[in-house]
C-alpha cells in the first residue's frame, strides 16, 4: 500500500509491514490503543496505520468493561461512549436514569457531574449489557491454520488497563 501522506507531497512511497501500538480513537475514546497490532508504516514520513480494526462491537464491550472496572468517576465522553454502545438516545438514557434530558445533556458535555446514585444506576445497566453482549458475541477473532490445514492457533480479542490507558490486543488461546 502507498502512503497517503507522502502522496499528497507528490511522492510514491510504499509502506512496510510492522507490529506496533496504534491509537484506537475510532472507538470514541482517546485513551484506547491497539497493542502488538499488525499495521503498516511509511519509511519516509513514519505515518503508521493499523492493517485492520477489531470487531467494533466486541472491542467496545471489552473497552466498556475496562472503563467500569477502573472504578473511576465517569466523564462525559465515557458516558457518551457507553450510551452509544447500548444504542440509546440521550432521551432514552435520561428516562432510564430518571433524570431530565437537559441535565443528561450537560453531563455528556462535562458541564455537570452525574450524581453518585445515578452513576451507580448507569454502571449497573451497562454492566448487564456488557455481560450479555460478551456472552453472545463469538469472540474468536482469528484462526491460523498450518500448512496441512490443521488449526495452529486461535486468537481472541482481549483488553487490559495500564496507567489509565486501555489496551486492546489479540491473545492466543
Ligand atoms: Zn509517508
Amino acid at each position: 500500500m502507498e502512503c497517503q501522506n507522502c502522496r499528497q507531497d507528490g511522492y510514491k512511497q510504499k509502506m512496510r509491514e510492522t507490529t506496533d501500538q496504534f491509537s484506537y480513537k475510532e472507538c470514541g475514546l482517546n485513551n484506547v490503543f491497539l497493542k502488538n497490532w499488525q499495521g503498516l508504516v511509511c519509511p519516509r514520513c513514519s505515518l503508521s496505520v493499523p492493517s485492520f480494526l477489531p470487531n467494533a462491537e466486541l472491542a467496545s464491550c471489552l473497552i466498556a468493561r475496562e472503563v467500569l472496572l477502573s472504578g473511576a468517576v465517569l466523564n462525559g465522553n465515557q458516558i457518551l461512549f457507553l450510551r452509544k454502545l447500548m444504542k440509546l438516545s440521550p432521551a432514552e438514557s435520561a428516562s432510564l436514569l430518571g433524570v431530565d434530558l437537559d441535565y443528561f445533556d450537560c453531563i455528556e458535555a462535562d458541564k455537570a457531574v452525574l450524581k453518585k446514585v445515578d452513576e451507580v444506576k448507569l454502571k449497573t445497566i451497562i454492566s448487564g449489557y456488557v455481560v450479555l453482549s460478551l456472552n453472545r458475541v463469538d469472540d474468536i477473532t482469528s484462526r491460523v491454520s498450518g500448512c496441512s490445514g490443521c488449526l495452529v492457533a486461535v486468537y481472541r480479542l482481549a483488553s487490559c488497563t495500564l496507567d489509565g490507558k486501555i489496551f486492546v490486543y489479540m491473545k492466543v488461546c
